[in-house]
Formats: C-alpha cells, structure tokens, sequence
C-alpha cells in the first residue's frame, strides 16, 4: 500500500530530523537534509491562517509532506482512505508525496504540511489524547501553520476537552476551541452536510457512528450545516479555524468528497488544476452513488 512503502525509517527519520533542535548533531542522510533544509518560506493557498501561524517552511514547491497520525489508535471505517486520496489526487497534479504513518509509540514530526487524524473507540481515543498531549508536536506543527484534518475521535481530541469512556471529561489538546461530550444517543448512519460557502466545497456525503456531541467556542466556524444525520448535534456538522478542521464524517470523507480534499490540498500547496475527467470517474461514481442512497431513504 503506498502509505506503507513510505513509512521506511529513512522516511521517518527525515521528518524527524527536519526539527531545527534536532538537527545540529543528527546522523542524517544526505537526501534527509536536502528534503528538510531546501525551500524558501512561503505561505501558500491565500486562505487565512491559524492565528499566530508562522509561514511554513516547505522543501520546494513541487513536494509535500502528509502525516498519517497514530493509524494505530486513529483508523475506523477505511478512515486511511484520506490518506491514499491525497496521495493520490496530489501525485496527479505532479507533486511529489513524502507519506509517513506515526504510532502511538513514536514522536509527531513537526515540519509536516499535512496532518490527518482518524475516529477511534473510546479507550485508544483516551491514550492518544495523553500521548499527544505529552508530544506535542502535532500542536507545535498547528501553530506553525500545518494544514490538520481529522475525523470524529480526532476531530473530538483537537479541542479543549471530550468525553471519555464513562462521559467524565478529559483534556484535549486544544489546537481548536471546541469541547465535545457525550450525548444521549449515538449518532449512527449516512450523513448529508451543506458547507460553509466562503470554503467553496459542494455538499458533503458520509458515514457518522458517535455519542460526541460537539459545541463550537470563538473563533471557530462549523465546517457544514447537517442536511441529513446528526454531526456536531446542533445542526451544524464539523468545524474549522484557518486551516485546521474537524468533521464527524467517514466514508472515507476525503474519497467521498474530492473537493474537500482538493481544499486541503490548495491550502498546503497553493492552487492546483482541476484532474481529467477519466482520473475522477471511481470518485463521482461513489459520490454519486452514496448521495443517491440517503436522498433514496432507507428503502
Ligand atoms: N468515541 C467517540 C464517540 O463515540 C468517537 C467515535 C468515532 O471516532 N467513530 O463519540
């Protein structure tokens, strides 16, 4: 699987010895250094930032790094697809992808320009929150400017706090000002959710399975208002802040709705053409087909 083939050491260690504290000292191959010092400092999409980010520091234009963050803990209902999707979409407008997955048991890189978070049951959910929290690279590569996607558990883990396995709340890495809990019912079923329209995105189609229900703080904007389901349990479904975003849905949610993908992609490297008909007919056929079966009904 392509994920896997780029999850080498070598990968790994030319994520992690980009850091700039790291670096001085560091046995590090002759490819690792020029991925990592190469680039001049740009901010790329024109879309706003986190507030407070810096300009990121990319390896050049062509290139871009997505991390897969704790697929051991992190991965429900094909949620791995996002990754393979971007890989994918950002291959076929000639980038070149350095894909790296990151267990629980190993440090977050913090120089990467896309971050992707799965949903999870609740005890892993709890464990990665404590390891994040105790790593913190994924915040540092927030404040930074990364681009962080992640779906329920990890949508859930972005904010202040969430619900833990017995509804008692627990701390969150705060990198998005939301607090999740738990609600009465689980949310289970096909969702349909109208995006924000300042993102541009059309209607959104996926899975949702969760009892989290999700209130947006200041300075945070629902990603979607609810068509169909039960997302954030207020009528609106997801959220986001600059170029840090949440939603509720699987699917895989990025392989249902190739304009969000493309979104998170234009905001970590810049505008990119649209893909040839043929190179998008398995997504619009699943698209296509997915939004037909909820506007179906049950049947
Ligand atoms: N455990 C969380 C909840 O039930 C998240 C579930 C998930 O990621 N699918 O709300």
């Amino acid at each position: 699987m392509a994920a896997g083939r780029h999850e080498s050491a070598a990968g790994r260690h030319e994520l992690a010895g980009g850091r700039p504290e790291m670096a001085a000292g560091q046995p590090e191959t002759a490819a690792g250094r020029h991925e990592m010092a190469g680039g001049r400092p740009e901010r790329a999409g024109g879309l706003p930032s986190v507030s407070g980010a810096q300009p990121r520091s990319r390896p050049g234009p062509g290139s871009l790094r997505l991390v897969w963050v704790y697929p051991d803990l992190l991965s429900t209902y094909g949620d791995r697809g996002n990754l393979l999707i971007l890989e994918r979409r950002a291959r076929l407008r000639g980038l070149d992808i350095e894909a790296v997955m990151v267990n629980a048991d190993q440090p977050v890189p913090r120089q990467g320009d896309i971050y992707l978070m799965g949903g999870g049951e609740d005890l892993p959910q709890i464990l990665a929150a404590r390891r994040l929290r105790a790593d913190g690279g994924l915040a540092a590569a927030a404040r930074g400017g990364a681009v962080i996607f992640a779906v329920c558990a990890g949508y859930q883990l972005l904010g202040m706090e969430f619900g833990g396995d017995d509804g008692q709340p627990l701390p969150g890495l705060e990198i998005l000002n939301i607090s999740s809990g738990r609600g009465q019912r689980r949310g289970v079923g096909e969702i349909l959710a109208d995006v924000a329209p300042s993102l541009g995105v059309p209607r959104l189609t996926g899975f949702e399975n969760h009892q989290g229900v999700t209130r947006l703080g200041e300075g945070v904007a629902p990603l979607a208002r609810v068509v169909t389901g039960v997302g954030n349990g207020d009528g609106t479904e997801g959220a986001f802040a600059g170029r840090v975003v949440g939603t509720y849905l699987h699917g895989p949610v990025l392989v249902r709705n190739p304009g969000l993908a493309d979104l998170l992609l234009n905001w970590a490297a810049g505008p990119l053409p649209p893909l040839q008909t043929g190179e998008e007919e398995w997504t619009l056929r699943l698209r296509e087909q997915r939004l037909a079966a909820v506007s179906a009904g049950p049947g």
